[in-house]
């Protein structure tokens, strides 16, 4: 794609995303064109498509920003090309799902903007992506999806759970890979979880979840998962990792069950010769919701490439947590806890200018740290996360 093709895609994109209330109307009317045109598709959608809407619009213009950065683009459509196996796509859905995109576009973008040159280059820009799309997973060798059974579920805080699943088959996910989730509760709602554990022969995968207030899929993953249960797994997605071999130095920051990512790669990194100096500062609000400190501890005691900072918004736990649990002070391996908004103190120590940098948590976390770290000189392209939608 040239850079008139794609300015052309970014401007119309940006310009209807602007509009009072424009990505909602964008995505209705995308969603109503596609079920009234192809009625087929339907299926492959939940009932509800309220967070379906969202995550639509956000992934069109994570796809758009980086439509001049094809040595990550490209990728991370393969990958989402290999993950829609799950729902059987074919060839004439890629092309059912373009068309119906396009024609919203038109209608919200207007005649003054859509002319002849942009429906050209969207017609062309759909057509990269859903070709690579495509070919991905036409190339591809794994199942579309993975069965697993649960065989534990464990309550860590109110509204956090660890769930650990047997999967029928292997899969080999690097370790700070994610995946699309379905559980038997709610069908064709899939949510992304990142394993806490590396891939491993015994086929287990960990995840932890926190259960969104309000949310669909994850309170139910918390409250309605039993022993036994079957969950369906898609394709692992994602690039976040330490190469083998690297001298850089890395920092990783994690908020909440962001954790999880960045664990699975410490776990694997225990099983390398060397391994560059790791600072992981792990965030909560309470001292008591750094619930896996146990584990991290371990960790750093017994790798010494390792120093695992705990960092809390507040110095105290609220009234109504058991004070005999453990806290960070505690443990042994960790370095002192330190109080504040979690961008703010690693901020202070920056600017981390030789240090490869990964940040895992609530969308609104990853932002603002990664906001603070840029400010403190932390240069942009050293520092990764996975897409917030
Ligand atoms: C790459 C990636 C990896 C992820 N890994 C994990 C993981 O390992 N463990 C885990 O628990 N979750 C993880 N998530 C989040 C998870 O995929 C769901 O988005 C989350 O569980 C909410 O789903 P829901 O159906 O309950 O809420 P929805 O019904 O989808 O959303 C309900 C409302 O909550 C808001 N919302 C959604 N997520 C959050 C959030 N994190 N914080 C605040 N508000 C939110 C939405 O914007 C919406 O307004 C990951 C997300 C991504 C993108």
């Amino acid at each position: 794609m040239d850079s008139r093709t794609v300015a052309l895609m970014r401007t119309t994109f940006k310009a209807v995303a602007a509009e009072e209330g424009g990505p909602e109307k964008l995505a209705r009317s995308f969603y109503a064109l596609l079920f009234t045109d192809y009625p087929q598709v339907r299926d492959f959608f939940p009932a509800a498509l309220d967070a379906q809407r969202d995550r639509l619009v956000k992934a069109i213009g994570y796809t758009i920003d980086r439509l001049e950065e094809p040595d990550k683009l490209l990728p991370f459509l393969a990958q989402l090309g290999r993950d829609h196996r799950k729902y059987g796509v074919k060839p004439e859905h890629y092309a059912a799902v373009g068309s119906s995109l396009r024609t919203a576009l038109r209608a919200y973008a207007g005649t003054e903007l859509w002319t002849d040159e942009v429906e050209r280059a969207w017609q062309e820009g759909i057509g990269v992506i859903a070709d690579t799309m495509m070919k991905a997973a036409a190339q591809e060798d794994t199942p579309p999806y993975w069965t697993g059974t649960v065989i534990e579920q464990r309550e860590v805080l109110r509204n956090l759970s660890v769930v650990r699943l047997r999967l029928d088959q292997p899969m080999q996910y690097a370790a700070g890979q994610y995946m699309s989730v379905q559980i038997p509760a709610r069908p064709r709602m899939w949510r992304y979880l990142s394993p806490a554990i590396p891939a491993n022969p015994h086929c287990e995968v960990e995840f932890h979840i926190r259960g969104v207030s309000g949310g669909w899929v994850s309170p139910a993953m918390i409250g309605h998962t039993r022993v036994g249960d079957q969950w369906l797994l898609g394709s692992p997605l994602g690039g976040l990792g330490v190469p083998r071999n690297t001298r850089r130095k890395m920092l990783m920051i994690g908020c909440g069950t962001g954790i999880a990512p960045l664990r699975a790669q410490l776990m694997a990194m225990t099983q390398r010769r060397s391994n560059p100096k790791v600072r992981l500062f792990v965030g909560g609000h309470h001292p008591c919701d750094l619930y896996d400190l146990q584990a991290l501890s371990d960790l750093a005691a017994a790798n010494k490439w390792l120093t695992v900072t705990p960092v809390t918004e507040s110095d105290e736990n609220p009234w109504w947590h058991d004070e005999s649990e453990h806290t960070a002070a505690e443990l042994p391996g960790l370095a002192p806890r330190r109080t504040g908004q979690i961008g703010k103190v690693i901020a202070a120590e920056g600017p981390w200018k030789d240090h490869d940098v990964q940040i895992v948590g609530s969308p609104s976390m990853v932002q603002t740290t990664k906001f603070r770290l840029m400010a403190a000189g932390t240069p942009t392209k050293n520092i990764r996360h996975d897409p917030l939608f």
